[in-house]
Parts: structure tokens; sequence; C-alpha cells
């Protein structure tokens, strides 16, 4: 069937670059688009009507760790001096021999009996996804179990998932004092690794192309240089994509320099890994922050010399005070910035608007991160993290993964008049705009409806599924407290007296 969008504002493309024109079409036939230009004239089977909307490819989120996030809710405003801000360690650090309970990412892999809690996570996930109008997204190493349930909810809601069980050779517990502590287990490492390709092998290409397989090495400092090695040897040879955490935490900075005398960055351009289909997260905290006070550094020039990318989390990393440092640098050394969420909300308007703004900020120079480069990092830039050259545009011949963004404001004054789709959407959009998400060819939500999801009660069973993380706190957490003292409410209620809820 042959679909024509029109009438209203498109984001068409042109040798590697966006362009927007007032009143072009959209033509897409089954998962590929024929045309986008100025009056079609050949015949079409439907008609889809774009007035007062943005029509725009789908947006990549690069960054997704799934779930309801309940974990990560306790980390605002929070936190403990010793882990230097860093919310990895503040969430899923467990006291060592416990897991965090009521979070399915850490079940035991023999554990039975989850099947519901895995369904809610992924469903949840995928939904909060496409009602965001991400149309591709990258899973960050989540267990084989949590991939398995994420790929039956991408084929049944039809989102483009970039899948593969994580791996590592150890990870980070608390220990007896609380004290974080590296657990290396290198069997484990590998076993993981095996299983990983086993799986991306069965399922690569799945869906009639919806999912695709990703190697993820956890972090850089819990894989040893062998795992890296072999995965960077696997990417060659099986042509995937890596996503691993690097240059994102100052523990994990230091552990590296210590261990092996070079830096996160140093270590992946000794073993050939960057590369534009490397996509490292976050690259914040590369040798060269000012943070870090080390000397000599160079590691921004070897990822733009490679033209490297990042998965840019800005909503994640303001919240610890953090930012990228800067946008501008990064983009002139040739670093490819994509976006990600992270966290919640997996809203990418609310993630290009925190990029844009902080990188001005942080470029000093207020032309620096403009409403374009963020739309194309949220679209583009992920695309070329994967390798993929018909992904993140509206071209003829490429995939047909297409937004309607309301313009309107939908009911509301938040949009103001319209000049510059681009930059209202950017400045004042909320990813609730998003009103029609279309993935390869087919209409996966319609008016901000997704057929046969009830959104009421998803979040209620979320609801539920988060009192019941934050009501086991203290079972996994390294220092014994309770959600309410690690994390107290904004406000004390009123009986709350001497620390104690009563
Ligand atoms: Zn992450």
């Amino acid at each position: 069937m042959r679909t024509r969008i029109s009438g209203g504002w498109v984001v068409g493309h042109h040798a590697g670059r966006h362009r927007l024109d007032a009143g072009h079409e959209v033509v897409f036939e089954g998962d590929n688009i024929l045309y986008v230009g100025p009056k079609f004239e050949g015949p079409v089977d439907r008609e889809i009507g774009a007035k007062d909307k943005l029509v725009s490819p789908g947006f990549i989120d690069t960054h997704v760790h799934s779930g309801h996030r309940a974990s990560h809710r306790l980390i605002t405003d929070a936190g403990r001096g010793d882990y230097f801000g860093q919310p990895f360690f503040e969430i899923s650090v467990p006291k060592e021999g416990t897991r965090i309970h009521g979070d399915v990412r850490y079940l035991r892999p023999d554990e039975t009996g989850m099947e519901a809690e895995l369904e809610l996570h992924a469903l949840f996930t995928v939904a909060e996804l496409l009602r965001n109008g991400v149309t591709t997204f990258v899973e960050y190493g989540s267990q084989l179990r949590i991939q398995e349930a994420l790929m039956t909810q991408c084929l049944a809601l039809g989102v483009r998932g970039y899948l593969g069980p994580g791996y590592d050779s150890g990870r980070w517990v608390g220990d007896e004092q609380g004290r974080l502590k590296r657990v290396v287990n290198e069997e484990n490492g590998r076993r993981e690794f095996t299983g990983a390709l086993k799986w991306i092998e069965r399922h690569d290409g799945a869906g009639a192309g919806l999912i695709k397989g990703i190697l993820v090495p956890r972090e850089l400092e819990t894989c040893s240089l062998d795992l890296l090695r072999m995965t960077r040897e696997k990417a060659d040879e099986m042509k995937l994509p890596i996503a691993t955490h690097a240059a994102y935490s100052i523990i994990e900075f230091y552990e590296v320099v210590r261990e092996h005398r070079k830096t996160p960055i140093e270590i992946l351009a000794d073993l050939d890994m960057l590369r534009p289909t490397l996509n490292i997260g976050h690259g914040n905290l590369p040798a060269d922050s000012v943070r870090l006070n080390y000397p000599g550094a160079q590691d921004l020039k070897l990822m733009g010399a490679a033209g490297v990318s990042i998965s840019h989390c800005p909503i994640n990393i303001v919240r610890r005070a953090r930012v990228l440092d800067n946008w501008q640098r990064y983009t002139e050394l040739g670093i490819n910035i994509a976006l990600g969420s992270d966290t919640y909300p997996r809203d990418m308007m609310l993630n290009m608007r925190t990029a844009s703004y902080h990188g001005k900020v942080m470029s000093h120079n207020y032309k620096a991160a403009t409403a374009a480069d963020v739309f194309s990092a949220a679209t583009l830039g992920g695309a070329k993290s994967l390798g993929r050259d018909d992904l993140g545009r509206l071209a003829a011949g490429a995939r047909a993964d297409i937004l309607l963004i309301d313009l309107s404001g939908r009911g509301t004054l938040r949009m103001g008049p319209v000049r510059d789709p681009i930059k209202t959407v950017v400045e004042c959009g909320v990813g609730d705009d998003v009103d029609t998400v279309i993935v390869a060819g087919e209409i996966r939500m319609q008016n901000g409806r997704i057929a046969g999801l009830d959104i009421d009660a998803l979040r209620q069973r979320a609801q539920e599924a988060g009192e019941r993380v934050w009501g086991n706190w203290h079972t996994s957490d390294p220092l014994g407290r309770t959600h309410d003292e690690m994390c107290p409410l904004s406000f004390c209620p009123a009986s709350y007296r001497d620390g104690v809820i009563e």
C-alpha cells in the first residue's frame, strides 16, 4: 500500500544533512520511502494529513537502560560523596551477596516465576519509547532474559531494537563496610560473551529487520582487555556495532589509569575499537576534562580522529551536576554526538533541549549546540553510531520510520506562534507532542494512542512495581539504608520525626 503524507512541514534530507520545507510530501510503500519533495504526481492508496504538524524522521535513542527505572528515581538530590556523583554506582551497586529486589534486571539466570515482572519491564520500556517518537533504540547491556522480553515487545509494538545480552568480567559491589569493591570473574565474562554471540546469531534480523544485534561489554573498567579484544574481533567478523560505558565516571577513569597506566580512551584506541560504530556512553569524562586533572590529555583528539560516537544523555548527567565539556569542541574534533535517554523520562525533546542549553553554556557560545545540531544528533547521529545510512532521515530509499509531531500545543499555549518548527520542538516541545509514529511503514501510534495498549493500567502496574523496589531497598543497599534514608522526600511529611517515618 502506497501512502502519502502531505500538508505539513517536512524534514527532508540531502547530502548528509536535513532540510526543512513547508508543504513538501512524503510517500512510502511498505518499509521504503519512495519520495520526499514537492507534489507527488503518481497514484497513492492512502492519505495522511499533516496540517499543523512536523513530519520528521523517527528518533534514535542510543542509550536505554530498560525498565520503569524505579531505582533511578532515588538518585536526584541525594547520594554518597565517596561515589563521586555517579548515578550508576548509587543505584546498582548492591551489598555483596545481595541483589536489588524487585528489579528484574538483577534476576539470577536460573530464577523462575518472574514472567509477569519481565513482561512489565519490557512493555513499559518499549511503550514509553514509542509514545515519545523513538523508532529505534539501543539497549545498554541488560541480561539475556531482559533482551528476550524486549524482543517480544519490539515485535508486538513494532519498534526497532538493537539488542544483545550485556557481558563483563566483574561487577561492582559494596563490601561489609559499604565500600566499593570490584569483583572479577573472568570465566563468567567469557561465558556471558559466548551467550551474547549465540543470542545475536539467532535473532539478528528478526521481525523483517526490526531486531538487530549489538555487542555490549558493559563498562570499560569491568571488562578485561581479553574480553574487549574478543569483542572487537567479533564486531569486525560479524559487522556489529558496539556499545560500552567509558570515560563516564571519575572512579572508572582512575581505576583504569591505576591498572593499565592508560586512560579508558587510550585503551580503546590500543585495541583498535575507536570507530563510528562504537557507541561510548557517555564519553563526558575523557582525560581532557578539567575535573580529572590529568596531564597531557589526548583522549578527545583520539576520539575525533576515529570519528567515534558518544551516546550523550544530558538529562541523566545534569542531575549529577555533570555536563558535556563541550559540544562545540567535540564536534569540531570530529566526534559523532548521538543522544540517549538513559534514565527517565524517555523524552527525546527534553533531552534535545537540555543538550542544546548546556551545550551553549559549556561552549561559551550561544551559536553552538543549535536546535539543528541537537535534532541531527537525535536522528542522524544515532544512525551513524549504528552504521545505518537508511535510518534517521526522510529520503527515497531510506526506511519508513516517520513521526508526525503536533505543533499545536495540544490544547495549551506552550508552542506559541510557529516560525521554525525545529526550534519550536527543541524549545517548547515535550515527548507527548508526538502524534503519529510509523515504523517500517506501519502506523504504530496514532493521535497519541498505541493500539491495544491501556496506558493508565500500565502506569499503575509500574507504580506497584516501583513501590516493591523502594520497599525492599534496605536489603541490598551497601549501607543498609531504607529508601527514605537514602533519598528523603523533598519535604518532610508531618509524620517524620528524628529521621524516622512514624
Ligand atoms: Zn548507561
